[in-house]
């Protein structure tokens, strides 16, 4: 049954990433059908303006879009990324690298990986990283676009973006607003709802304009307007699995060569990112204000920077979970409206994503129908857990011995992770269910690099002769080296994208 009428107007309540990707999206795939797409945002209010990594997903968004990959290296100030390393999760001065991308190639239908925990007690096999295009690229600090033939180990290279996800705002604005959405300027104080179904009718600016609408989207950050204000909808709190609940960032000067990886730093109560940028570094450090003042915090971010800052440090707060549902009545919460997970793995861009991907796969005609909206819920919580137990795993699988993290050590875990560790620690295994974002290479390089260790491999590894094994890894560790050496540096590669298109 649907309730309401015909979706004619939309109204995206928020002009920060999520409502500008919003914005673009919807006039793309639904500007030439009458249909009014109008975007209210506050430049008083503003945006939360952080947020720079991303994940391979990013690229396909791009290019529903059709955005120009050169003008958006340009516009958004991007580096490439192929992937995270991470320092100091087990142990300080230990480190691995999430790959984006396959582990190796498969011998005989085996994956790779369960070779490499065969005989990964032979000096000569090495790290894990050492056997995905993607990370040996990274560590050389090179980079290209995959190769189109599937025989060339350069085809295994994945990639995403590290960007200035304001910018990346104004530059979909841009768009949206050449296809057809029209922005206001205003601050909203008021929100109208029909007394019967509980539908949003309105919102009603400061300076008394009423905004109607058939369809909104909430893309009000944090304070989740309509969402969470005003239609009620419970806040799932997270936080005694991810405790963080502080950043502080800061901008330091460009670092050379450009390094086409986010590092990851563990800290005595969080961790810390570093993400380089054409024209500068964002560092963040994300940390747990019961185990770490805030002053305490800003010093270590900007005593342990590579270069000298450009900007003074910022203080954000943040609470880990999701909105129970994230479309209620006729409201579409995207963005921090609906959940936020700390960006250890940069996953809030990619969520924005997903729920934009999944409105236009869903979207209303005449009328919201119960089923589609329930279906659409059903989606996201598909979507938000796998990620936040992905999140959870690194924390929980550490040998540090600071206070805050034996205390994240002997967190009871969610039961879906719970199973996948105690699977993991028999032969290895990992399988990948419904919706879940991260694919099973980026679960076996995280448990593997936390310490994660299977008492045996794969039988069916074991199964293959020795012999053949061994020369398999040889060849496969060779062909990424000199697969790399082929690579521009990415900063080169950059410099050459965006001249090219000038
Ligand atoms: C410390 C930190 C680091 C992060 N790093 C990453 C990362 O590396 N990768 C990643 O993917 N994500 C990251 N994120 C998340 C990312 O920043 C957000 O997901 C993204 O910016 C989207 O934010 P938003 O558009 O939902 O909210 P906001 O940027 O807060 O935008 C909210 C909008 O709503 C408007 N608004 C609010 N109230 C009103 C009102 N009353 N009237 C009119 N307008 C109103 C505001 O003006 C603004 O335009 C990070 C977040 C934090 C806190």
């Amino acid at each position: 049954m649907a309730e309401g009428g015909a979706i004619k107007r939309i109204v995206i309540v928020g002009g920060g990433t999520a409502g500008w990707m919003t914005a673009a999206a919807l006039s793309r795939f639904l500007g030439g059908s009458g249909r009014r797409i109008v975007l209210i945002e506050s430049e008083a209010i503003g945006t939360v303006g952080v947020g720079e990594g991303t994940i391979p997903p990013i690229l396909e968004f791009n290019l529903q879009l059709g955005l120009d990959e050169a003008a958006f290296l340009r516009e958004t100030h991007a580096t490439y990324k192929l992937g995270i390393e991470f320092v100091g999760w087990t142990r300080k001065g230990e480190r691995y690298f999430h790959q984006f991308g396959q582990i190796g190639r498969p011998l005989n239908g085996v994956p790779f990986y369960q070779l490499w925990l065969r005989n990964r007690a032979n000096a000569s096999i090495g790290p894990l990283a050492g056997y995905s295009m993607s990370a040996v690229a990274a560590a050389d600090h090179r980079f290209s676009h995959p190769s189109p033939d599937p025989a060339d180990p350069l085809s295994q290279l994945a990639y995403a973006f590290h960007f200035d996800a304001s910018a990346y705002g104004q530059f979909l604005r841009r768009y949206a607003e050449a296809h057809g959405a029209e922005r206001i300027e205003g601050k909203i104080i008021g929100v109208e709802q029909d007394g019967e179904s509980g539908f949003v009718t309105a919102v009603r600016l400061e300076d008394d304009r009423r905004v109607r609408g058939d369809l909104f989207i909430d893309c009000s950050g944090f304070r989740s307007l309509l969402l969470g204000q005003q239609l009620q909808v419970p806040f799932e709190d997270w936080s005694h699995w991810l405790p963080c609940d502080r950043a502080v960032t800061v901008g330091s000067e460009r670092i050379s060569p450009l390094l086409p990886y986010t590092r990851s730093t563990a800290q005595p109560a969080g961790w810390q990112w570093r993400i380089p940028l054409q024209h500068r570094t964002g560092n963040g450090h994300v940390y747990c204000s019961a185990s770490m003042e805030d002053d305490e915090a800003e010093r270590i971010l900007v005593s342990t920077l590579d270069a000298p800052t450009i900007s003074d440090p910022r203080r954000l707060r943040f609470t880990a979970g999701r909105r129970t549902k994230s479309w209620e009545a006729n409201v579409v919460a995207i963005g921090l409206s609906s959940g936020f997970l700390e960006p250890l793995e940069s996953t809030s861009i990619h969520l924005i994503q997903h729920g934009i991907q999944k409105l236009l796969g869903l979207f209303p005609s005449r009328g919201i129908s119960s089923v589609e909206r329930a279906e659409y819920n059903r989606h996201m919580v598909n979507s938000y857990e796998p990620v936040r137990d992905f999140i959870i795993l690194h924390y929980f699988a550490n040998n540090r011995e600071e206070p805050f993290w034996r205390q994240v050590r002997s967190m009871t875990l969610p039961e879906a992770l719970q199973h996948k560790i105690e699977l993991f620690r028999e032969h290895g295994h990992v399988f990948r269910y419904n919706d879940e974002l991260f694919d099973i290479p980026s679960w076996v390089a995280v448990m593997l690099g936390q310490g994660i260790d299977p008492s045996a491999c794969d039988p069916l590894a074991t199964a293959l002769p020795e012999a053949e094994v061994l020369r398999a890894i040889a060849e496969l560790k060779r062909a990424y080296e000199d697969a790399a050496k082929r690579l521009p540096l990415a900063s080169d590669f950059i410099e050459r994208r965006i001249a090219a298109a000038q």
